[in-house]
Parts: C-alpha cells; sequence; structure tokens
C-alpha cells in the first residue's frame, strides 16, 4: 500500500479504552490481511534517528502501520536513571501525532513489574487475529542480546524481528554467526537505517551540557525536555 496521508485505518470503537493504541486496535479485524510493526525502545528521549528508522522499516515491510511501545520498565537499566515512563511516553505520544501511520501503545508503561517483550508480543498476539503479521523492531545493539530475553525461543514465532543498525554499524562476526544458526532468532532481519546516528544517550549528554538538540528531535520533543528541564544537570 503506498504512503498516503489520508490512511486511516479503523481504530478502536466508541472511544472504549484502547488495548494496544488508538489508531491500530483494529487492524485485520476485517479479515484483510495486515501487518503491524511494534517499535520497542526505551525512548529516553524519541529522536528523529527512531522515527526515520520506523519510516524505513515500513516502507521496506510494507507495513499497514508501526506502533511504538516505549519500555515501562527497563530492567536491564535499573540504576542507570531512566526517565520516568509517562514522561518517555508523553514524548513519544507527541512525537508520532502528525503521522497517520504511526501510534503510540502504553501497554508497557501499563503493565506491572519488569518489562519484557515476550509479554508484549504474548499480549499483541491475543488481540490480534490471525492475519495480522506482527514485526517487532528495535536497535540492533539491543537485538544482539536477545538470547539473553526471557522465553528468546518464543519471541520469533511471536513475531518477525527487525534489526535495525546505524550507519558504521556492524554486527559482529561471531554474533551473525550465532544470529544466524541459533533457532531462537534465526529470522532477524538486519537494515542499515542511514539516519540512524543520533542516540538518546548523545542527546541527554547534549542537554545537560546545555547544548542544543533542535533538529535532533521534534520540535514537540524538544519543547518537552525544555518545559519539563529533562535532562538537565540539577533534575
Ligand atoms: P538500548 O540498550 O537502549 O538500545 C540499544 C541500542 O539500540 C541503542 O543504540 C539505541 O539507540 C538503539 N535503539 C533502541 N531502540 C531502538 C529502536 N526502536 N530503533 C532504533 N534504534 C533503537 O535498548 P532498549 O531501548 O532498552 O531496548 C530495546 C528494546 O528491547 C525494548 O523494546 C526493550 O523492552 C527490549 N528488551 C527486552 C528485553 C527482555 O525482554 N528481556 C531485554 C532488553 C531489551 P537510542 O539510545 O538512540 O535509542
Amino acid at each position: 500500500m503506498a504512503a498516503s496521508d489520508t490512511f486511516a485505518c479503523p481504530s478502536s470503537a466508541d472511544g472504549a479504552e484502547p488495548v494496544v493504541c488508538e489508531r491500530f486496535d483494529a487492524l485485520g479485524f476485517d479479515g484483510k490481511h495486515a501487518r503491524l510493526g511494534i517499535m520497542g525502545g526505551t525512548f529516553d528521549p524519541i529522536h528523529v534517528g527512531h522515527l526515520a528508522c520506523a519510516e524505513q522499516v515500513r516502507d521496506v515491510f510494507e507495513l499497514d502501520g508501526v506502533v511504538f511501545m516505549p519500555a515501562g520498565d527497563p530492567w536491564m537499566k535499573r540504576g542507570r536513571g531512566v526517565s520516568d515512563a509517562e514522561e518517555r511516553f508523553a514524548m513519544v505520544k507527541a512525537a508520532v501525532a502528525d503521522n497517520p501511520r504511526f501510534d503510540a501503545s502504553r501497554l508497557e508503561i501499563d503493565r506491572a513489574g519488569a518489562t519484557y517483550t515476550v509479554d508484549t508480543l504474548r499480549a499483541l498476539r491475543a488481540h490480534y487475529p490471525d492475519n495480522v503479521e506482527l514485526y517487532f523492531i528495535s536497535g540492533a545493539d539491543a537485538v544482539q542480546h536477545i538470547l539473553e530475553w526471557r522465553d528468546a525461543a518464543e519471541l520469533s514465532r511471536l513475531a518477525r524481528l527487525v534489526a535495525v543498525t546505524r550507519p558504521g554499524y556492524e554486527l559482529g562476526d561471531a554474533r551473525r554467526r550465532y544470529m544466524r544458526t541459533h533457532a531462537a532468532i534465526r529470522d532477524v532481519s538486519v537494515i542499515e537505517v542511514t539516519a540512524l546516528a543520533v542516540s538518546s544517550t548523545d542527546l541527554r549528554e547534549k542537554v545537560r551540557s546545555g547544548r542544543s538538540v533542535r533538529y535532533l528531535v521534534p520540535p514537540v520533543v524538544a519543547d518537552y525536555i525544555e518545559t519539563h528541564g529533562l535532562y538537565r544537570e540539577d533534575a
């Protein structure tokens, strides 16, 4: 399906609380085959690299939409001062608002306890009919650790896995071999995304040292960071 500003997906009916997200809750319930991307990340903060990357994956795999899924409690990062989940969600929601093919989900934010991708994919699989294919998209640096994730063997049965790299980033040969041969992650697609040379870590550091993040994050996100005093030395 060609990209179009007029794209409209059937959304949750009658103002009911969405299960996944407003724009794509009803995807596939008309019986038509559909593909949904799930963009997993901490998004602290979301930036133009994430957005460009989601768009490129959407285009390559002809996805009907991409749901950004901010991790509620990224347990592997405990003690590293991850920003409040509601703040990260608010920035993601604002950043995707103007694209009818993107949305943000509260699924992981609202689920208690540590965030495990397998729980999210199970919930999505339970929600959507079989004619909806799921694509879990994340950074290659994150995905290469997938064998350490909970119930890793189940992940690629629940969704197709897409790892996005940045320019110059190469998965090590050993890792690549391992990924090819290990049954749990045999089906990872690795895609190099041109615009990903920006990272959340660098952005937080820039804000902390009083430097500009303009054009590296959408204007609404820059405003949010400023208004809420995020990532400042004294925050
Ligand atoms: P991370 O360590 O923050 O990210 C690793 C790298 O990938 C960073 O360079 C990051 O860049 C990049 N990245 C992260 N998400 C991306 C995305 N959607 N698109 C492009 N690049 C991305 O990893 P994370 O963000 O915490 O985790 C990524 C996903 O894996 C999340 O959905 C998380 O829940 C899941 N995960 C699951 C388990 C588990 O189930 N046990 C364990 C770990 C992670 P930026 O810093 O610029 O974003």
